[in-house]
């Protein structure tokens, strides 16, 4: 438990409101599977046993606690001390294994057999069919067709672990499609199949629920700091796609006056253009994948590709407490471009020997910004959310697109070279 459970400033009301966001705006026939999901989730959060066990996968199986690391060389780059914390070094390399085991054990503990999951770039369906696999239970992992074709090597990794990769071929086969075939399956095998969310969106509890078992990232980084330096940080910051990594460090910060927090989000291409996933910078609250939250309108973007550099961080809406934290102005959110993300990267892996998930990067790329800005003393915690392994060919690209714009001598490309 986080001592910031009994802080009614960071708890929803029992329909699951923080504010004027989140809810469960749902069709009929997912209210009974949802309300059964509630119930198992209060009974089990508050069960020192199901504790212990989480406790234990969390530490054998993901290798937590995960470093709060200093980092020195890049500390002196931006002149203030940094503290990444090492999510990167969870099993499977990033901050997505904490959610998918807590949710694997509360459905083994609720008598499921099977657990459903869609995907989009596939990191998720991975985590997912892992634990899966870790317990022993069925697990059906729902992609779109098109999405399928572009994250290969998720789906090899998915089967290999066991998983049955469903291919969702409505629409635009793609995140929506899957979902929209993900959740029919659920409501159909609602008695034997568990529903996997993969951040805290959608209806309630699955907000609360993943925001308990990510809370873990700031319970370990509040006790590392103070034993580290005897002091709290004066700032904190992550990338916010959905927001599970983002609140999973806020939370047991949100108590703490003193301590500044930043949610960076994907400006892409540019606010001003129709590439960019900065939901909260640009967007307006609205009903989206049943919640009311903040979301990017669907003609302010274009559909045809990604609208940022990072796969994890192209969600058109975000969780619904972020929405409720930036209207309160307790969480400042800034948006970032992927030319400021692609320079945030390289200057990471030069100067620490890091590789970081592109996804993280967005909050490199706003520590940057803090240069000249904070005093030398300042301490300031970056949430590593994953490694940037699986990011090599993206990088790749971005970095020969580039290289022939700036030969081509298009404006505004090839200054401020990231390698
Ligand atoms: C999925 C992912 C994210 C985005 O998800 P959140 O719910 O916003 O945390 C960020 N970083 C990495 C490495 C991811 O894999």
């Amino acid at each position: 438990m986080s001592s910031q459970d009994q802080n009614p400033q960071t708890m929803p009301d029992e329909k699951g409101f923080f504010g004027p966001y989140g809810g469960r705006f749902v069709p009929p026939p997912l209210e009974p599977p949802l309300e059964e999901l509630t119930a198992g989730f209060l009974k089990y959060r508050a069960d020192p046993e199901f504790e212990a066990e989480l406790a234990r996968e969390y530490q054998h199986y993901s290798g937590r606690p995960t470093p709060l690391y200093h980092a020195e060389r890049y500390s002196e780059h931006l002149g203030f001390r940094v503290l990444l914390k090492r999510e990167d070094l969870n099993h499977l390399g990033a901050h997505k294994l904490n959610n998918c085991l807590g949710q694997a054990l509360l459905a083994r503990r609720m008598g499921k057999k099977k657990i459903i999951a869609e995907t989009g770039a596939g990191q998720h369906g991975v985590a997912t069919a892992a634990v899966a696999a870790r317990l022993g239970l069925e697990c059906d992992i729902y992609m779109g067709e098109e999405d399928m074709r572009r994250q290969s090597p998720n789906v090899t990794r998915i089967r290999l672990m066991g998983a049955r990769v469903v291919p969702a071929t409505s629409g635009d086969r793609t995140l929506t499609a899957a979902v929209d075939e993900a959740i029919g399956a659920w409501v159909a095998e609602a008695e034997t199949a568990y529903y996997l969310l993969g951040s805290v969106v959608g209806p309630h509890p699955y907000p609360l629920m993943v925001r308990h078992f990510q809370s873990v990232i700031g319970r370990e980084a509040r006790a590392q700091v103070l034993e580290q330096f005897d002091r709290l940080p004066d700032l904190i910051t992550a990338c916010a796609g959905g927001g599970s990594n983002a609140i999973g460090l806020f939370h047991e910060f949100l108590g703490d006056d003193s301590v500044r927090m930043v949610g960076v989000e994907a400006a892409g291409s540019g606010v001003d253009t129709d590439r960019h996933a900065a939901t909260l910078t640009t967007g307006k609250p609205a009903v989206i994948h049943g919640m009311n939250t903040y979301c990017i309108p669907d003609d302010a973007v274009t559909h045809e590709g990604s609208h940022c550099i990072a796969a994890g961080l192209d969600y058109p809406g975000i969780g619904p407490e972020h929405s409720y934290l930036k209207d309160s102005g307790r969480v400042q959110y800034e948006a970032v471009t992927d030319t400021e993300v692609l320079a945030a990267f390289a200057t990471l892996c030069r100067l620490e020997g890091i590789i970081p998930a592109l996804e993280s990067s967005h909050a490199l790329a706003y520590a940057e910004k803090l240069k000249g800005t904070l005093d030398a003393d300042s301490l300031v915690i970056i949430n590593l959310s994953g490694r940037g392994d699986k990011d090599m060919d993206e990088f790749m690209l971005r970095l020969a697109e580039k290289d022939a714009a700036s030969a081509a001598g298009v404006p505004g490309h090839g200054k401020g070279a990231f390698c």
